[in-house]
């Protein structure tokens, strides 16, 4: 009994008195926060623009850019203040405008326990159509105030050992091959390698990497292959080159296409562009080896913890990705990794400008933090 109190006097929830089970507390025992005396005014979010300067002109097979607009935002519940971020990269189609128009609509005042999750979470969805990175960054300060009210990071809440991070890939963008060569340098501490494919030069982008480094390469094509007999080719020409698995090869329109490369391919397709939210499995099952879950496609760690599990029943491959975002999202998306077969989680590490300390990288491999939440702080 004594290792039990214990247990529960650490992370915050027994109030006092022997023989409470701490699942009759009530929610001023959990807390500690008394919401009937009138101390509490709800769940209050606040949020505010913010842009992140990339390191370097980051080019896929859909465009160029130097600048990725985001969302911080903040939820507060009885001084204790969960954070999240909305990351808005131009061609998801959202922007500072449309999810300033979004968090305007959210009142959450009406709310009394940040604990109901679900509720409050079915009510910002209902809000608006789409709008998956605003949602996510409610999903994600509001997963970070309740581990901290908890005193838990959320891997732990979810039962996740902390050892069975993955290596993160880090990513190298479509250059020129000297820019290409420099960036492998620059990669020295990750194990695995992301390369972005789908502009014509694909061969010459994998020579000049496999010119620098044996490392263990994935490659993202966003979409970039139209023709699936020349997609087999590139897939059995990418194993021989050490090459784990393709992410989008073709146009998510593809889908026949798609199916066929899938059954015969060395290597795992994995669907990005193809794969949204919990409602796109239909679309992917069978057409795809795995997925590509990122926090602002899905609408946030809810959408992202479910769509695991239900990729495991499918016996579907997982993938855990991420935009350029500070180090809040990408901390958040991490606290997952432990339940994935591969992690991207680099874009903290492509800008310079983060406003968040979260995640380290050792020796290639996510290091989750013990703090409660989603384990970041204010830099
Ligand atoms: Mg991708």
């Amino acid at each position: 009994m004594s290792s039990r109190r214990k247990f529960l006097t650490d992370c915050g929830i027994l109030a006092g008195g022997a023989g409470f089970s701490y699942l009759t507390l009530s929610h001023k025992e959990l807390t500690g926060i008394d919401i009937k005396s009138g101390k509490s005014s709800g769940l209050i979010l606040r949020f505010k623009p913010y842009e992140l300067n990339l390191k370097h002109v980051f080019t896929i097979a859909e465009g160029s850019r130097s600048k990725t607009p985001v969302m911080l935002t903040e939820l507060e519940f009885d001084n204790i203040i969960g954070y999240g971020e909305a990351s808005m990269p131009p061609y998801l189609g959202e922007s500072h405008a449309t999810a300033t128009a979004f968090l305007n609509k959210v009142d959450l005042t009406h709310f009394e326990s940040p604990f109901l999750m679900e509720d409050i979470l079915a009510y910002v969805d209902q809000l608006a159509p789409g709008n998956y990175a605003a949602k996510a960054s409610v999903d994600i300060a509001l997963h970070d105030l309740v581990g901290k009210i908890i005193k838990q990071p959320w891997y732990k809440v979810w039962g996740l050992n902390p050892e069975k991070t993955p290596n993160t890939s880090f990513t190298i963008g479509i250059d020129k091959p000297d820019v290409v060569r420099s960036k492998v340098r620059e990669a020295d501490p990750y194990r695995i390698l992301k390369v972005k494919l789908g502009q014509g030069n694909d061969k010459e982008m994998i020579e000049t990497v496999r010119g620098e480094t044996n490392k263990p390469i994935c490659v993202d094509v966003n979409q970039g292959w139209k023709d699936k007999k020349m997609a087999l080719e590139m897939a059995q020409w990418l194993k021989e080159k050490g090459v784990v698995f393709i992410e989008q090869p073709m146009p998510k329109s593809l889908v026949d296409e798609t199916a066929w490369l899938t059954q015969n391919s060395p290597l795992p397709i994995i669907a990005d562009e193809a794969f949204q939210t919990i409602g796109d499995f239909k679309k992917v099952h069978g057409v795809y080896s795995g997925i590509n879950i990122k926090l602002m496609k899905c609408g946030g760690l809810r959408a992202a913890y479910i769509m695991i599990k239900m990729a495991r029943a499918l016996d579907m491959k997982v993938m855990i990705g991420c935009m350029t975002e500070t180090s809040c999202a990408v901390t958040a998306a991490a606290q997952l990794s432990p339940l994935v077969d591969w992690a991207d989680l680099d874009g903290n590490l492509l800008i310079d400008n983060d406003v968040f300390k979260g995640i380290l990288i050792k020796d290639g491999k996510i290091v989750l933090p013990d703090t409660p939440g989603i384990g970041v702080s204010k830099i």
